[in-house]
């Protein structure tokens, strides 16, 4: 049976246009960007034209305002680590509790080594942000706020533009990593105060390894990767023209597309949902209410462990995920249903499913037969793992 692929958050397939797109800069057109002859500016024309897709995506004002990175990481990496030191008398940053590691893990190294001092804000069981103590933590003292567009395990959207003008309010620089929501959202940069944006390729069917930072003109600025002064001195490094050109490829496409494909999306999640909690007792969907995504849907079915359920997915043919790909497999509970304050969440975990533009009804209709037996199974074993007075392994302890 033809398998059923469900985890677009983790990684999407690269759209046939874009490999095509890409193919001729790995040898005929395999000039150096920054060369002087006709191959370095075949390469350089390539750069630029992909520049201004990718400008164009997000609605920003300016092609100099992207800097080409080597993915979601490196650009959240960049945007924290280029504003810190960049205005005197501010050693204080902001970040929500459910950021990407590629945030939190760079902020808590911050606060060990002293560098910055952090203020993490918490959020309520639907994933909204606390805005009182959001607004108690701005203050002259904040260099840089950086709270995400889109959960990549919930799809909860943060009301960016609003914390953006919050920020901007006391000076402080606002960052938003946007790896899951651009080219599922429409976005406008332009007409917001967000100073500095990632995106990552790979979650918008272009190549894995190319990303890109958006930093709004005029922004204090300084390169994580210094080099030979590409990007405008911004990132050091000779381009990886043929990922870039994916990239551009990839952000020309959903252009096109995003409107109507983000309604398609919606309407095959919503089947999801709705049929899978009418056949599933006591399942819910995480932050059910809020506004999210299109296309993620993580669904709660307590007494039956997310892990489990994925694997026997898995073992059906249908690929979905039990929270983050980078922290699947740890058995640790995902930092986002722990922030979250839910419970039933921790205990169980969530199961991920991600759409894409490539998924059908078929698609959707596969995940609703092979679900619900799945979780009675499970819920079974474990109904007479307790009858037989097994002992349970202990939950692991976190704050
Ligand atoms: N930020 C978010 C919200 C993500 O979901 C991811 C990837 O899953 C990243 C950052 C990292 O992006 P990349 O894989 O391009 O480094």
């Amino acid at each position: 049976m033809r398998p059923v692929y469900l985890d677009n958050n983790a990684a999407t397939a690269a759209d046939p246009e874009v490999v095509a797109a890409m193919l001729p800069y790995f040898d005929e057109r395999f000039g150096n960007a920054s060369s002087a002859h006709d191959f370095g500016a075949t390469s350089r024309r390539a750069v630029k034209k992909a520049r201004d897709k990718t400008r164009a995506l997000i609605g920003a004002a300016y092609d100099e305002e992207i800097v080409f990175a080597s993915g979601g990481t490196e650009a959240d990496n960049a945007a924290i680590l280029g504003a810190l030191d960049s205005r005197q008398g501010r050693d204080e940053i902001v970040v929500s509790a459910i950021e990407h590691p590629a945030i939190l893990a760079l902020a808590s190294h911050l606060e060990r080594t002293r560098r910055a001092k952090v203020h993490v804000i918490p959020v309520d069981r639907q994933g909204r942000l606390d805005r009182e103590r959001y607004r108690a933590a701005l203050t002259p003292k904040v260099v840089l706020v950086s709270i995400m567009w889109a959960n990549n395990e919930t799809g909860v959207l943060f009301p960016v533009e609003e914390l953006a003008e919050e920020a901007k309010a006391v000076g402080a620089l606002f960052h938003t990593d946007a790896v899951q929501a651009v080219a599922r959202l429409p976005i406008a940069l332009k007409e917001t105060a967000i100073d500095m944006l990632s995106l990552s390729a790979h979650k918008l069917h272009g190549p894995k390894g190319v990303g890109a930072l958006y930093v709004r003109r005029g922004a204090p600025f300084r390169p994580l990767i210094l080099g030979g002064g590409q990007e405008r001195g911004r990132r050091g490094g000779t381009e990886n023209t043929p990922a870039i050109v994916g990239l551009g490829k990839a952000a020309e496409i959903a252009i096109q597309r995003l409107r109507g494909d983000a309604a398609r999306m919606r309407a095959l999640r919503d089947r999801l949902e709705a049929t899978l909690t009418a056949r599933i007792a006591n399942a819910f969907v995480v932050g059910g209410s809020e506004r999210r995504l299109p296309n993620t849907s993580a669904i709660v079915c307590e007494g039956a462990e997310a892990d489990a359920i994925v694997a026997l997915l898995a073992r059906a043919g249908v690929a979905a995920s039990a929270g983050a790909a980078c922290a699947a497999g740890s058995l640790a509970p995902s930092h986002v249903l722990r922030a979250m304050g839910l419970p039933a969440a921790v205990a169980a975990g969530a199961t991920r499913f991600s759409l894409s533009r490539d998924n059908d009804d078929d698609d959707i209709d596969r995940a609703i037969e092979t679900m619900p037996p799945i979780v009675e199974r499970l819920r079974r074993a474990s109904r007479a793992l307790d009858a037989a007075g097994a002992p349970r392994i202990a939950e692991p302890a976190y704050a």
